[in-house]
């Protein structure tokens, strides 16, 4: 029986894989994709699957499984750095920094999928990139056929972009946090979270209590995955929040200044363009019943009918307000 990507995907979507290889240490990842690359094959690397929209078809190359292992942590008096195989579950790591009174990634807490990922879009929530606390990398350069470390800034770590994203040139190894012991996490900032948490947004809380609070806003959305909830048979958010010209601002719309542009809430966009929650075509395909921006699989569906519902979509919104959603999650053998 081949393997179905849709056993590997958190929306339960995508065809067969040609070929699979598990790889369990770097020199295997690193091995199994050279010898791939030597023969050329097309290669999908694949950690776990929440930012991957797979096509009916399937992959007609190899599928490389990230399942590497290992976390080192050098101590120098506050300071802690963290260095963490590809292939660790990010949320697992999230957990155990909190736990161990490590600050700087509780915020981040609930994020599906591994940590070789997590630089691939600068994975971000509630007003924390991992691009922040990231100090090197461990990657491996299919085009120079070399591992080499890298520095933060050679990643060009963006809002929910960096070298790695729309490139397969790339296969991150190992990643490494500079993070700091303490007992509370740093100002809340985002709104929402020190409204949750009752507190002043300047205000530092607890990192097991900002943890709690985060997975509980995440749970609310449909964001935590539970595969006994459809809401959260996704890739999360399905679009980008996209940056205009401040002229181009919809009255109304949540706007907030990155680097001076402007970026929008897609959310509101698509509720705004006539797309409420659960909105849905004829197929097994809705838009979550908790939150516009994800796109969902109720059971049974097929990537044809997911993007078929992206499409809709993606027209509703440049008819109304001019302006071309584009997806967050990697497309492999489909498009949109
Ligand atoms: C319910 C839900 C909530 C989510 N919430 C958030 C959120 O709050 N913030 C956020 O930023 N994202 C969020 N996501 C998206 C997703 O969880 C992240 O992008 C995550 O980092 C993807 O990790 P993964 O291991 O599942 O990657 P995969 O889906 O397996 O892969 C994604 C892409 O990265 C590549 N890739 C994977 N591993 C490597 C590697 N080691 N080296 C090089 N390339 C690699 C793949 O080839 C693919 O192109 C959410 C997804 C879901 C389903």
């Amino acid at each position: 029986m081949p393997t179905l990507l849709s056993d590997l995907t958190t929306l339960r979507l995508g065809g067969p894989a040609h070929r699979v290889i598990t790889a369990t240490t770097a020199d295997e990842l690193v091995q199994t994709v050279l010898t791939a690359d030597n023969d050329r094959q097309p290669v999908l690397i694949v950690g776990g699957g929440s930012n991957l929209v797979v096509g009916d078809a399937g992959w007609a190359g190899l599928v490389v499984i990230v399942r590497t292992s290992g976390i080192t942590i050098d101590t120098a008096g506050d300071s802690v750095r963290l260095t963490v195989a590809a292939g660790e579950r990010w949320d697992d790591v999230v957990a155990m920094t909190v736990a161990d009174g490590i600050s700087g990634l509780a915020a981040m807490s609930g994020v599906p999928g591994l940590t070789g990922a997590t630089p691939v879009q600068n994975v971000g929530a509630y007003g924390h990139e991992v691009g922040q606390t990231i100090s090197g990398l461990t990657i491996y350069d299919r085009e120079l056929a070399e591992v080499r470390h890298w520095t933060p800034a050679e990643c060009g770590f963006g809002f929910r972009t960096s070298a790695f994203k729309h490139t397969d040139r790339y296969v991150v190894l190992d990643v490494t946090f500079d993070l700091v012991r303490s007992p509370l996490a740093g100002p809340v900032r985002y709104l929402e979270l020190a409204r949750r948490l009752d507190v002043d947004p300047e205000a530092s809380v607890a990192q097991s209590e900002l943890r709690e609070a985060v997975l509980e806003l995440r749970r609310s959305k449909g964001m935590l995955l539970d595969a006994a909830d459809h809401d959260t048979w996704s890739v999360g958010s399905f679009f980008v929040n996209p940056f205009v010209p401040p002229e181009l601002v919809p009255d109304g719309c949540p706007n907030w200044e990155v680097d001076g542009r402007v970026k929008l809430s897609a959310a509101w966009l698509i509720e705004n363009a006539g797309f409420a929650k659960g909105f849905r075509l004829d197929g097994p395909v809705s838009v979550s019943t908790k939150h516009t921006l994800a796109l969902t699989n109720r059971g049974g569906a097929t990537t044809k009918e997911l993007l078929e519902l992206a499409r809709v979509i993606r027209a509703g919104v440049q008819e109304r307000f001019g302006i071309t959603l584009r997806p967050e999650a990697r497309l492999a053998g489909a498009e949109l």
